[in-house]
């Protein structure tokens, strides 16, 4: 077989890891990115001259990084120092604190300060049960290609087939929350991690709560920013012999024979390749983008399936009146009508607002005078509707929308003076950067205990062209995107490796083929 080459569409985390590992095993890989730098999501905001970041804050599942460096003979180490911190965020109800803790010891004693003995008991059946969860889930389903029920089940083996049918999808993970908290804004709070998909704790499925265990087996914070790791990925696939080209958006996947061959660039500049990993939200090829010989290779998600969006402020502040910690939640008062107002594709009147104090260390200190932030109100996936509010904001709704959101915080006694030249990313202006999501910043929403059986797998409907990206199985967030990108170039390589087997028996049998591959959509 020639060398394997191999075209990645789009610099997110997964085309990134997707990039390096298949480089480092001897393909030829050029990544093309249509912005100017690495990244994706994993964006970092130019204020007034200062990088902030403006996508993901909270780093988790840090060795799934060590292990994809290892693989391609780095050290995630030897790029980013990256350092275990102690507190996991501060959650604000009015004048009322709750402060989590890496040591769950510590967060259990807390808790029971805040809410009760029964509480803390609650929270210890509930880290237990998350745990369960995620052990059950963390090989047979997060680390290999995307299964259908009965497929689960089977690699789940026989013990496992208990855990199979305990691990919860018909229960809201609302309602089961309700089985381990009395107290109101326990449920809020740990109703809020369906949230770090994109989903709403009302619709999403019990087996998401395995999301806190993730939390609270470790959160790190890298020195520098989070930006800093697209960085060190870029580094890791260009010393295995990456190109990177940026600014070089793709116009369409070049399919030829049945098969992917490649890609043509806005410009007009043709790339051929044996294979095609896209990067971009799969639901990109589904509406047409990448043309329209490609577009049955996966499916388009409708509206009412994207998963949230998001207002983001990036900001020089001065704040006071509250003690930030490096992550803090300050909760509304109904969470139900703050959902039901986004299902409706209506900002809520009353959000509840997440605040990453940059600059604070691990126990809240911050230098003196303004510091960085990035402020998160989740908002519906429309910023694509022609005649939706998000899609058109006008000056005066984007000045009501950032009072709404200092009212909210304020109720807690913070004050944010924010610097002229905070940067808000509306819906709108995710939707332009992603195309085809309306600004879902996750993929199709975890709703329903389907939801996740049908996400994009690494295989699409076409030879050669696979998927990687949050918007993928596993699903989103920092290291499901990586695995996913980990996951697109596995298959490519088993595909490729099936195929060089297949070529000589065909030319024994006399055969004269194109090698003939059926890829099932996985
Ligand atoms: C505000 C925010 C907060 C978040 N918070 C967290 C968090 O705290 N923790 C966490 O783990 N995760 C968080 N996430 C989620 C996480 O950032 C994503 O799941 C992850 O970064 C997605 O990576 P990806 O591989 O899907 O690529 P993406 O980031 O989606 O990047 C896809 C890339 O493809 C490129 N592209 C698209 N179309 C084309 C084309 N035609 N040609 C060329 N290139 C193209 C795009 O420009 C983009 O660079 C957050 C996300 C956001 C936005």
């Amino acid at each position: 077989m020639p060398m394997e080459s191999v075209v990645v569409i789009g610099g997110g985390v997964g085309g990134l890891v997707c990039a390096a590992l298949l480089a480092a095993r001897g393909c030829d890989v050029t990544l093309v990115e249509a912005a100017d730098s690495p990244g994706g999501k994993l964006r970092s905001v130019s204020v007034d001259g200062v990088a902030i970041d403006g996508g993901p804050t909270v780093f988790t599942m840090s060795g799934v990084f060590e292990d994809i460096f290892a693989a391609c003979g780095g050290a995630l180490a030897d790029e980013l120092v990256v350092r275990p911190a102690t507190h996991l965020a501060r959650h604000a109800w009015g004048q009322a604190r709750l402060d989590l803790f890496a040591d769950p010891a510590a967060s259990e004693a807390a808790i029971g300060d805040f809410a009760g003995a029964a509480d803390a008991r609650g929270y210890r059946a509930f880290s237990a049960e998350a745990k369960r969860l995620f052990d059950a889930l963390d090989s047979p389903f997060l680390r290999q290609t995307r299964p259908d029920p009965l497929t689960l089940g089977w690699r789940m083996g026989l013990r496992g087939f208990a855990d199979y049918c305990t691990l919860r999808p018909y229960t809201s993970m609302w309602r089961a929350l309700g089985g381990y908290f009395g107290d109101p804004r326990l449920r809020q709070l740990f109703g809020r991690y369906a949230t770090y998909c994109g989903s709403s704790p009302f619709q999403c499925p019990a087996t998401l709560m395995l999301i806190a265990h993730v939390e609270a087996s470790g959160v790190w914070l890298i020195d520098g920013g989070m930006h800093r790791l697209a960085l060190a990925l870029e580094a890791l696939g260009r010393r295995n012999g990456v190109r990177f080209r940026y600014a070089s958006p793709v116009r369409e996947i070049v399919i030829e024979q049945g098969r992917a061959a490649g890609v043509i660039l806005a410009s007009g500049e043709r790339i051929g390749a044996t294979s095609v990993v896209c990067n971009a939200d799969p639901a990109a090829i589904g509406a047409g983008r990448f043309g329209q010989a490609a577009q049955h290779a996966a499916a388009p998600v409708a509206p009412g399936r994207r998963s949230l969006s998001a207002m983001v402020w990036t900001a020089k502040a001065n704040t006071s009146g509250f003690a930030l910690l490096r992550h803090n939640v300050f909760f509304s008062r109904d969470y139900p009508s703050e959902f039901a107002a986004l299902r409706a594709g209506r900002m809520a009147g009353a959000p509840s607002v997440y605040i990453c104090a940059q600059d604070r260390d691990d126990a809240g200190h911050a230098p003196d005078g303004e510091e960085r932030l990035q402020i998160l109100v989740n908002a519906p996936p429309n910023g694509d509707a022609l005649d939706g509010d998000l899609a058109h904001f006008t000056a005066a709704e984007i000045d009501k929308c950032t009072l709404v959101m200092l009212d909210s915080v304020s109720q807690a006694g913070l004050s944010l003076e924010l610097a002229p030249a905070t940067v808000l990313t509306t819906p709108a202006d995710f939707a332009a950067m992603f195309p085809s999501t309306g600004g879902a910043l996750y993929g199709p929403a975890s709703h329903g205990w389907a939801a996740s059986f049908r996400r994009q797998g690494s295989r699409t409907r076409i030879p050669g062209l696979y998927c990687a990206g949050g918007s993928t199985h596993p699903g989103a967030g920092l290291p499901m995107a990586a695995l996913s990108g980990r996951l697109a170039a596995d298959c490519l390589l088993r595909d490729r490796a099936s195929m060089s087997r297949s070529i000589p028996a065909a030319m024994r049998g006399g055969i004269s083929m194109q090698p003939a591959m059926t890829v099932p959509a996985a």
